[in-house]
């Protein structure tokens, strides 16, 4: 099941090439009372849902391509994010030392996951906002996880019970010796999209192929195999730490060839099983709204 917020939060399912409105099923979801759990109510009512989304999905629908496409988790309490998760991204932080700070550059066992506020989402149909002009800003494309069930210390073998999909994450960084939550939570430098992939339809998440071009130029080109912790053992490590909960976001971390983006830049990222997105680098206005 593919499931999108498309438009003015209209809940999508895709099929094909068609996103068809199934927002009646949002009617569903238990009210919530101030104040709100910090979670995704959707998410973790989505097991008992699935039904009731595939029946709401009548009519023809409207072409994927002609509809604005937002963040497909709207309400997670937290995005978990993986640092150096790739052998030869480690290899290229070590090799330029100038971009890459080295308080930053060690083992992601040394280093623990970090944090990104979730004020820093949007959907793929939003442009990034580059703040900051005199830094170096870079991509970063991901398999981001999202989480179905709360689990606290979970092991290796059941970790993957609690996942409830899959999208692309963009994770966008400005580079230099801040704390990663910092440089990484501007507005906009969190992208998730184009839609949510249930679990059951990645049957091996440890095999998927992911890239990224700016403007037409191959930058990244990996496998999840390449993880250095993968998903089970990931969930091991954050969990360990705190309870994850429905809806919450985990970035796997980033493949070698990150590199800068630009004003007018444009970045396609895929990975196979999931889709695509295309997203435009704008300027941040810089006066205060
Ligand atoms: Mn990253």
């Amino acid at each position: 099941m593919r499931l999108c917020f498309f438009n003015e939060g209209r809940l999508g399912l895709v099929k094909g090439e068609r996103v068809h409105d199934v927002s009646v099923v949002l009617g569903h979801l238990p009210a919530a009372r101030y104040p709100y759990p910090r979670h995704d109510a959707l998410i973790a009512a989505l097991p008992g849902l699935r039904g009731a989304i595939e029946a709401a999905a009548t009519g023809e629908g409207l072409p994927v391509g002609s509809v604005t496409l937002a963040c497909p988790v709207p309400n997670p309490g937290k995005i978990v994010a993986a640092p150096v998760n790739y052998q030869k991204h480690l290899q290229e932080a070590i090799d330029e030392p100038e971009t890459f700070s080295r308080a930053h550059v060690r083992k992601i066992q040394e280093t623990g996951l970090f944090l990104k506020a979730t004020s820093s989402l949007v959907g793929p149909s939003h442009p990034v906002e580059i703040r900051h002009m005199d830094r170096r800003t870079d991509h970063e494309v991901e398999l981001a996880v999202i989480i179905g069930k709360p689990c606290l210390a979970v092991t290796a073998e059941t970790a993957m019970d609690h996942v409830a999909g899959y999208t692309i994450g963009l994770d966008i960084t400005v580079r230099g010796p801040e704390e990663r939550s910092m440089r990484k939570s501007l507005d906009t430098y969190t992208v998730l999209g184009p839609w949510l992939v249930t679990a059951d339809e990645i049957a091996d998440p440890a095999s998927l192929d992911l890239a990224l071009d700016v403007n037409g130029e191959a930058r990244q080109r990996a496998n999840t195999r390449d993880l250095i912790l993968d998903i089970p053992a990931l969930l091991v490590f954050a969990s360990s730490f705190y309870t994850l909960m429905p809806g919450d976001i985990l970035l796997t971390g980033t493949p070698d060839g990150v590199g800068p983006i630009l004003p007018g830049d444009v970045m396609d990222a895929s990975i196979a099983q999931i889709g695509s997105i295309q997203v435009k680098v704008v300027a941040a206005e810089t006066a205060p709204a």
